[in-house]
């Protein structure tokens, strides 16, 4: 995963500079705008510094490739998610075209993303990743909100799943410190004989050396 820092000039329309006490949930977004890139949303948030036409912006964009850009630091505020932008860091994602599905290279970025960030800030991804939907009912990401033509069953699973898609993340990489073995290795020989020769040098000074075969 690679984040690229494009922090916003610091103004009073995207980035007031109000610190961020405490993160307790990650909340997603999409942009709206489909097939618009990651930079040029950047670049509007970046540009209501002149135009004052709104006061909105985002912690990160995720683009259409995957690719992650950062506008504002994690230690404070962006005008993203209404009552919850004094706790939380805002995630806006770009998509292809109206439906508001994410492209598999967003949605696989943006799983990585919330993983970094949960445990970063020691947070559990079924419980503390929401969309701007959960906040104010707006449909926000398109895509994991119910709407006239997907009954909010169906939207609320899609959600899940990608929840349990960072939970499975998350989860790897704490089996990859449990389970995994580190040998030390002295040596390598074709010949068996060679290998027990060396072993019993070796047992010498480190009376628990074995020989493994693989
Ligand atoms: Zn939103």
């Amino acid at each position: 995963m690679k984040i690229t820092e494009m922090l916003l000039t610091p103004n009073k329309y995207s980035r007031p500079q109000r610190k961020l006490e405490r993160v307790t949930k990650l909340a997603v977004h999409y942009v709206g705008n489909p097939n618009t890139s990651a930079v040029a949303n950047r670049n509007y948030f970046e540009n209501l510094k002149d135009t004052h036409s709104a006061y909105v912006s985002s912690h990160f964009i995720i683009g259409l490739n995957g690719e992650i850009i950062q506008c504002i630091p994690l230690d404070e505020w962006s005008y993203c998610t209404n009552q919850a932008n004094g706790y939380s860091i805002s995630i806006e994602c770009c998509h292809p075209d109206s439906s508001g599905k994410f492209t598999e290279a967003t949605e696989k970025a943006l799983a990585e993303l919330c993983a970094y960030l949960c445990e970063k800030f020691g947070l559990n991804p079924m419980n503390d990743i929401i969309r701007h939907y959960d906040v104010t009912g707006k449909q926000c990401p398109l895509y994991w909100s119910p709407t006239k033509f997907v009954s909010k069953a169906i939207a609320d699973g899609r959600f899940t799943a990608f929840k349990e898609r960072v939970s499975g993340l998350m989860k790897s990489v704490s089996d990859e410190d449990t389970e995994k073995l580190y040998y030390v290795q002295v040596g390598a020989f074709r010949s068996k004989s060679n290998a027990e020769a060396f072993l019993l040098t070796v047992r010498e000074q480190y009376p628990s050396a074995f020989i493994k075969v693989m």
